[in-house]
């Protein structure tokens, strides 16, 4: 029974990380997500259904156009790859099958999120708002369906995140932008529905990670302009968090003791 879940929720992600590739190139340009059909950026011919399969695809053209042999970029079956993994990790990470498909879910939507704010420094709205409702109104209704999620500490983790790098932003002025905030209230929202220690574990992780990030940059001679942008740390951190921060925090009480 798991096995068949694990593979159904693979087949799904690789469907979603197809999907993903698609969102991350259009939507920082303002195109439509649905129409056209993806075609190759260099021939224009339409990739037709047999060459649009989840990673396989790729491998079998060795990674080229089949019409005109230009190169197809790695990050589209790496994008794949990632949320076809990611996908079977939140099915094998909580044990009830509406809740690894929401966090899979969340997964795909901050994965994108990083992938545009890391080439496009920025953060889309287009994304994040209808995100923060949807999972919003899932939340709500899993919770009263009496699914293991909580709406009370949904609002709380939200709050506390969001509010937490809004007041960072506000007080630091530094590379911290609105996007950042809005992203963080996202990763509130949905891992204070799986309780607090996933929201503490997901900030103490973007924290770190951003923190490595700037330290990496200034050493190799960045300046401030171009330090890395905070989305892909906030992205990690929850990533992280949402698969092992039970364990993240009962090892951090051990080593406390
Ligand atoms: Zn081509």
């Amino acid at each position: 029974m798991l096995a068949l879940r694990a593979l159904a929720f693979v087949a799904f992600g690789l469907a979603v990380g197809s999907f993903l590739t698609v969102v991350i190139h259009r939507v920082p340009r303002g195109q439509s997500i649905v129409a056209p059909r993806s075609a190759c950026p260099s021939c224009g011919s339409q990739i037709e259904a047999r060459d649009n399969v989840p990673v396989v695809s790729y491998v079998l053209l060795w990674g080229r156009c089949r019409r005109c042999g230009t190169r197809i970029p790695a990050e589209y079956p790496v994008v794949e790859a990632l949320i076809g993994g990611l996908f079977l990790a939140a099915a094998l990470a909580f044990d009830d099958v509406v809740v690894a498909a929401t966090v899979a879910l969340f997964f795909a939507v901050v994965v994108a999120v990083a992938a545009i704010d890391l080439r496009h420094r920025i953060i889309p709205n287009r994304i994040v708002y209808p995100s923060l409702v949807a999972f919003l109104v899932a939340i709500a209704s899993f919770s009263a369906l009496g699914r293991p999620l909580s709406l009370s500490r949904a609002g709380l983790g939200l709050l506390a995140y969001g509010g937490g790098l809004l007041f960072v932003a506000i007080a630091s002025r530094s590379g911290m932008g609105m996007g950042d905030v809005k992203l963080a209230a996202l990763v509130g929202l949905v891992l204070g529905a799986l309780g607090w220690a996933y929201v503490g574990v997901a900030a103490a992780l973007a924290i770190l990670a951003g923190g490595l990030a700037a330290v990496i940059a200034l050493v190799r001679g960045a300046g401030r302009r171009d330090l890395m942008p905070f989305g892909p740390s906030i992205t990690a951190g929850a990533l992280i968090s949402a698969l092992l921060a039970p364990q993240v925090a009962s090892w951090y009480t051990h080593a406390l003791r």
